[in-house]
């Protein structure tokens, strides 16, 4: 049994269980429950499907413009087209002359009057009774026809294990608070599953298909209530977990470090570190988001974090998501460091295997005290002797899982390191309250002195010649110009193809300027090496794939021409627009687009253009694209809300917040009992 249960079509869609089915609920519906006759179905000119009926009263095969099969039917008024571009000789035969056909579709004015293209056709009676319900249909693969979802639901809907998992926990009484009163009016969770599985053609269709009817509330609060109480749960563990307490003392390697810096911290940096500081002497693990906008300073403050740890005898690790970055910190930390006796050491995967062994043997016995590296920290046959803390530059581009690996890399596994994540991405506020729950946030909000806001312009493509010239007067007068080639999502090669091409035809219009070239293919070794010719001024422009997308930092850069703009989204302009304005001279970032644009595309570069705020920006960002971008990695897809719109549904966020937070105190056990039915194993994710 248990067998054939397995070899089953639906496990295809991960459907295994009663529970599973219920949950599968459908993407859309049909409206099968109206039947029009044929003339008031095309009167009726709604860009919607419609039904209708009527006898074949021809069938033809014909071949122009290609072969088609063009069916005829009537009702006792008017005719209709049936027209069908690909089709099996049993569909001919289906609806041979004289059979009576059903017809759903959208009517559109054909050559030869009106037609309907590749409709639904069901053969029928014309007294065939219509369904009383919306047909619901569901997202499939391949291989998995609609009617086997619609009756393995209707079959599980009855089963009583799905019963079970759909009857009542929370009791009545939790929803007696005011605030709950919208809890109140929904209906059960029974009844919504049903509801939304097979509902009644009396339901209001429109509510049913944007998600808002009360049914898909109800649901909607089910998921977020569980999210909302094993983020809650997971805040609560962390501070059960042993975490070093790391003092800050007088004269310290923070009190060097600060006399050290070539610059007074801004009072925003001077606010956050503090936060850091008393996060880190808890005997808890720290959680704690750093958020700054681009240019901010994060690094500093990371490096303060940093000497606390190392003072207190602990190891340090900074991961950062690309070579070029991790490189820059391990040369910006080095000097900052240097004369304080701590060894600073370097991992990633671009090592040769006989240094990395090297590197990993000295992180395991400890006398690597700062490391600082990629995903290769992460990796097999890494074990920290004693780690501290761990800084996680640019986290969304880390995965969930990838962070919680973190946390194993430590020899003594009873002793959680304290994490501090940086961010130039501000976290909307619906996603802070979602995903990010369990998160410390600290923000700087102030730009170290004397940088002047960068200009952003919107540029033909067609007008290039003008950014060559606007490129010169900038070299002119000693600064250096960014030129980002476009992404080419297709073939990487051609991008590369592309960005040799733009190389060359900068060089030859900009003879009397160095001008360097960086990708993603080069070896690391060649990357870090233009790198720092462009940090000491030895190449003045520097045309690049997005490689240079997070961190760089040349203040001399003054100039940041980004071709094929409108490929980009927002947060990647935004952080790429970052990498110049980091001096106390004007910068000017030139968006390049080339027409026809299309209208959200539009929309992005003149928000571009009008707002430097990261903070608009990633708003605007979840408006368009969803959480997933600014989560980051793949991996958080399997945290996602799958019935929760947080453009939508934010208001329900903060609902369901009180309420899991009413429910663990109250009724701790069927709130854990609430979390086990809505993510089974998924819970261990939200822990992260
Ligand atoms: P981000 O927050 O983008 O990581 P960085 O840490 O790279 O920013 O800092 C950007 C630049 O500003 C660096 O050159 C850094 O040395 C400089 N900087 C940081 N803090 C200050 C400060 N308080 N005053 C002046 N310059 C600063
Ligand atoms: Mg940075």
């Amino acid at each position: 049994m248990a067998k054939e249960e397995n070899k089953s079509p639906l496990s295809k869609l991960g459907l295994n269980t009663p529970a599973d089915l219920a949950l599968h609920l459908p993407i859309r519906y049909e409206d099968e429950t109206e039947l029009l006759d044929i003339n008031t179905a095309i009167f009726k000119q709604s860009q919607f499907s419609v039904q209708t009926q009527g006898q074949v009263i021809d069938s033809q095969i014909t071949f122009r413009p290609r072969r088609q099969l063009i069916i005829k039917i009537a009702d006792k008024e008017q005719e209709l087209i049936l027209r069908f571009i690909n089709f099996y000789p049993s569909q001919q035969k289906q609806m041979a002359v004289g059979v009576f056909l059903r017809v759903r579709g959208e009517i559109r004015n054909g050559f030869n009057g009106p037609e309907m293209i590749h409709p639904t056709v069901k053969a029928c009676q014309p007294d065939t009774p219509l369904p009383n319900q919306l047909t619901p249909v569901y997202s499939t693969v391949a291989g998995v026809s609609q009617t086997i979802i619609r009756k393995a639901i209707d079959k599980g809907l009855l089963d009583s294990r799905a019963n079970a998992f759909l009857r009542e926990i929370i009791p009545s009484t939790c929803f007696l608070k005011p605030q709950y009163a919208f809890l109140k009016n929904l209906p059960s969770l029974e009844s919504a599953i049903r509801t939304l599985h097979q509902p009644l053609a009396t339901e209001d269709k429109e509510s049913l298909l944007d998600r808002t009817h009360l049914a898909w509330r109800r649901v909607q609060f089910e998921e977020l209530l569980s999210q909302q109480i094993s983020l809650q749960r997971a805040h609560f563990e962390r501070r059960k977990r042993l975490a070093p307490v790391l003092n800050n003392p007088q004269n310290g390697y923070v009190q060097k470090l600060l006399d050290k810096l070539p610059f007074e911290l801004t009072d925003a940096q001077k606010r956050v570190w503090q936060e850091i500081a008393n996060d880190l002497h808890q005997d808890f693990p720290m959680n704690r988001l750093l958020q700054g906008d681009v240019g901010s300073g994060k690094t500093a403050v990371a490096a303060l974090s940093a000497a606390c740890a190392l003072d207190n005898g602990y190891q340090v690790a900074l991961m950062a998501p690309t070579e070029i970055l991790a490189e820059q910190h391990f040369l910006k930390l080095l000097p900052w460091f240097e004369g304080m006796d701590i060894s600073v050491g370097w991992l990633t995967g671009s090592l040769k295997v006989k240094e990395k062994r090297e590197v990993q043997q000295q992180i395991m016995d400890g006398s690597l005290q700062l490391v600082i590296g990629t995903h290769a920290l992460i990796q097999e046959g890494v074990h920290f002797a004693k780690l501290g803390l761990a800084i996680i530059d640019e986290q969304h581009r880390f995965g969930v899982l990838q962070r919680l690996q973190l946390y194993s890399k430590n020899g003594d596994q009873s002793i959680y390191a304290h994490q501090l994540m940086m961010t130039a991405t501000p976290i909307p506020r619906t996603l802070a309250m979602t995903y990010y729950a369990d998160l410390e946030v600290s923000v700087i909000d102030e730009l170290p002195p004397g940088r002047s806001p960068i200009i952003t312009r919107l540029i033909k493509n067609t007008r290039r010649l003008e950014v060559v010239e606007g490129i010169q007067r900038e070299l002119i007068k000693g600064r250096q110009a960014y030129w980002v080639c476009p992404i080419i999502e297709e073939s990487e090669a051609l991008q590369l193809k592309t960005a040799l091409e733009t190389y060359e035809q900068l060089t030859a219009e900009l003879p009397q300027y160095q001008v360097g070239l960086i990708h993603g293919k080069l070896p690391a070794a060649e990357k870090s090496r233009i790198m720092q010719a462009f940090k000491n001024c030895e190449i003045q422009m520097l045309v690049s794939t997005t490689v240079i997308e997070v961190g760089v930092d040349v203040p001399n850069a003054t100039l940041m021409v980004i071709e094929h703009a409108e490929r980009f989204g927002y947060a990647q302009i935004h952080q790429l627009r970052g990498r110049v304005g980091r001096g106390s001279e004007q910068s000017v970032c030139l968006l390049m687009y080339a027409e026809p644009l299309s209208m959200t595309a539009k929309e992005r570069l003149q928000n571009l253009r009008e707002s430097n705020d990261g903070f608009v920006i990633a708003e605007r960002d979840l408006e368009l694209r969803g959480p997933g971008e600014l989560l980051g990695a793949k991996q958080s897809g399997d945290t996602m809300l799958r019935f929760v719109d947080l453009n939508r549904d934010a208001w329900l966020v903060e609902i369901a917040r009180d309420f899991a937070h009413d429910l663990l105190q109250n009724h701790p056990v069927i709130a854990q009992e609430h979390v086990r039915r809505w993510l089974g194993s998924r819970a261990d994710f939200l822990k992260s």
